[in-house]
């Protein structure tokens, strides 16, 4: 989708696209100045969101609009319409009953960035207008385990905010074992200030049986009660955040509906 916007930047004069916008997830309105776009807790090339989309405000920003030309990409938060069509299909049999719990990608399971690194788990090659560019992902510890078990306890969803041309290719070689029984990239998220949100209500299940598991709790700002924060992870190699979400989520999977428990957690953490 955001090609599309790059054309548009291009007809208009502006300047050169970034292989970096590719990835970006949040985006922030222009207001701030390129010192806050580039500080704050971001590592290296990281926090793509904030600090790349600032970067290109002229190719995502259209001119003097507040609404950048993404806006509402797949939903009518302006007209108060709601799409009929669920995001995600039927439920599979073998899944019935199960809870519906959505994942995030970057920085939830895996690091990617476009600056070579030492022992990368996989190089991604991603073109852009015509470029190839070499993106490369460092998976976050213990992933494999955790997927392979929310696999089997869960309905378990990818919803990344950055674009499939990137995310498809490092999901095939994440999910080795077939976790993710479907995808969700940027086009599925409503841009909401600023934001690329991802809309719970939009799925096309009872939102009593959904979970979303995201490091950017811009993410679920519409859904705040369903979410299961997760700290960003970038590089720690001795981080066990996913393994240690293990016996909780084991424990959930056996609940009826998840906000009792969710609220248990919160309030205990
Ligand atoms: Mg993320």
């Amino acid at each position: 989708m955001y090609l599309e916007n790059s054309e548009q930047s291009k007809a208009s004069g502006e300047g050169e696209l970034s292989a970096e916008v590719i990835l970006a997830e949040q985006c922030v309105i222009p207001k701030a100045t390129e010192a806050t776009v580039f500080s704050g807790p971001s590592k290296d090339s990281a926090d793509l969101g904030i600090k790349v989309l600032m970067a290109y405000t002229g190719q995502i920003f259209n001119g003097e609009m507040d609404c950048p030309l993404l806006c509402e990409e797949n939903g009518n938060l302006n007209t108060g319409e709601v799409q009929a069509k669920p995001l995600l299909p039927q439920m599979e049999s073998s899944d019935a009953g199960k809870i519906c719990v959505v994942i995030d990608l970057d920085e939830t399971l895996v690091h990617s960035s476009f600056k070579p690194m030492n022992n990368p788990d996989f190089i991604i090659p991603v073109e852009i207008e015509g470029k190839l560019h070499q993106v490369y992902v460092l998976k976050r510890p213990h992933v494999d385990e955790f997927l392979k078990r929310m696999g089997e306890l869960f309905e378990c969803i990818l919803f990344t905010a950055s674009l499939s041309k990137y995310a498809d290719p490092v999901s095939d070689m994440l999910d080795k074992c077939g976790a993710f029984k479907n995808r969700l990239f940027r086009e599925a998220c409503v841009f909401h200030k600023g934001n690329y949100v991802k809309d719970l209500s939009r799925l096309g299940r009872d939102l009593n049986r959904v979970i979303i598991i995201d490091n950017s709790p811009a993410s679920y700002i519409f859904h705040p009660e369903n979410a299961v924060p997760v700290e960003s992870w970038f590089d720690d190699m001795s981080d066990t955040e996913l393994l240690d979400l293990i016996p909780f989520f084991e424990k959930l999977s056996k609940e009826g509906g998840i906000y009792d428990i969710l609220k248990e957690q919160r309030i205990s953490s």
